[in-house]
């Protein structure tokens, strides 16, 4: 099933009481609309992604926009013309979309899967949180002029995912209504909607308070953490030697089941390692055909989705090849310029040292290159 999510980032947020637009804040060091759009790039359940920008925006796109698995869109004059946008360029691909608010940047994996499936079985859903508070109606004259009973109410949030048919059919049936959300137009076209129990923690960042209450969301526990991983591949002719996404000239090549970018496997198994979420093999299985000469660059972008989607910035990543031939040396900087791009830093964070291993065992014979690498994160 094609899923494209949308991420309506098109908004200044009058609010915010910032000059530029509130989803360009950083939070805790990464922009809030990047952390909304790789929380989307990391779930396994989610093809691609559109994002619906200002049009300045659209024109001068920050870096870490431009990835093979984003399109951008010039959004309207309100939120629904934005989505609709973005929506026009997703239906040509997919069949299910989820609609979510980069000002949502806290979204947990689980809740972008479990709103996913509610919308494949019953045609939409959205994630809303069950209100606790009483709530009363408030006249102009500043006083309470009811109770309403809390009963069956909910606070919507995003995500909010539609098969495209349903949500296709809402557009032309309700046209320019006053839905607030994409979800008030399949009520309104007369379609079920499910609940789905949403997450306290993906609050909306509306006001500088809620930026200050989504980083110590952040801080939770966190910490400091470090991972270590090593990789090991065989060299044989016939394929191109690529390490950390840039093809050497090699007369041999390295061997495996997707390109064998063997650094950037290390890097993937050492950030894993450092937040406690697996490894390369439980979630990119070799013997899943989806993976087979897959870019690892592409699977590490989305490990270091997970990373930040589990509250953690990449520190600094330092890497070891260890190979007999070709020499690296004159490489290692393009190297690090494509990892420290994949992994959001700036390049003086990214090391890559090359190393021979004195013509010892099969490495040193040349039958193999290995790498080692160490990964820091901070909460
Ligand atoms: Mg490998």
């Amino acid at each position: 099933m094609h899923v494209t999510a949308i991420i309506a980032a098109a908004g200044h947020g009058a609010r915010f009481g910032s000059a530029r637009p509130k989803q360009l804040e950083t939070l805790k060091g990464r922009p809030i609309l990047q952390r909304a759009v790789e929380a989307f790039l990391a779930s396994p359940v989610v093809t691609d992604v559109v994002v619906a920008l200002p049009p300045s925006l659209r024109e001068q796109p920050p870096a870490y926009l431009r990835h093979p698995r984003v399109r951008l869109v010039a959004g309207g004059a309100s939120r629904r013309a934005s989505v609709a946008a973005a929506f026009a360029l997703a239906r040509e691909t997919a069949s299910l979309v989820v609609v979510h608010d980069a000002a949502r940047p806290l979204v947990s994996q689980q809740l972008i899967a479990q709103t996913i499936d509610a919308a494949r079985l019953h045609g939409a859903a959205i994630a809303a949180l069950p209100v606790h508070d009483t709530v009363k109606r408030g006249g102009a004259d500043g006083l309470v002029s009811a109770t309403v009973p809390r009963d069956g109410l909910f606070l919507a949030q995003t995500p909010q995912a539609f098969q495209v048919e349903v949500l296709s059919l809402a557009m032309v049936v309700v046209g320019e209504g006053e839905a607030t959300d994409e979800a008030m137009l399949v009520e309104q076209a007369g379609r079920p909607v499910r609940l789905v129990e949403g997450d306290p923690r993906n609050l909306k960042i509306t006001t500088a308070e809620d930026l200050r209450m989504a980083e110590s969301f952040l801080s939770t526990g966190a910490g400091v953490r470090v991972g270590q991983g090593y990789d090991l591949h065989r060299l044989v002719a016939d394929r191109p030697l690529v390490l950390a996404g840039l093809t050497i000239p090699s007369e041999k090549g390295l061997m495996g089941h997707s390109d064998a970018d063997a650094v950037c496997h290390a890097v993937t198994d050492a950030l894993l390692g450092a937040t406690g979420l697996g490894d390369i093999g439980r979630h990119f299985p070799d013997t899943d055909p989806a993976w087979k000469d897959a870019d690892s660059m592409a699977l590490l972008a989305r490990v270091v989705g997970l990373v930040t989607s589990a509250g953690f910035a990449v520190g600094n990543v330092d890497v070891t090849v260890i190979a007999e031939r070709p020499k690296l040396a004159p490489h290692a900087d393009a190297m690090r310029v494509n990892l420290a791009r994949v992994l959001g830093v700036d390049v003086a964070r990214v090391s890559i040292k090359g190393k021979t291993n004195e013509r010892v065992d099969a490495v040193g014979a040349g039958e193999a290159i290995a790498v080692h690498a160490v990964a820091l994160v901070h909460g």
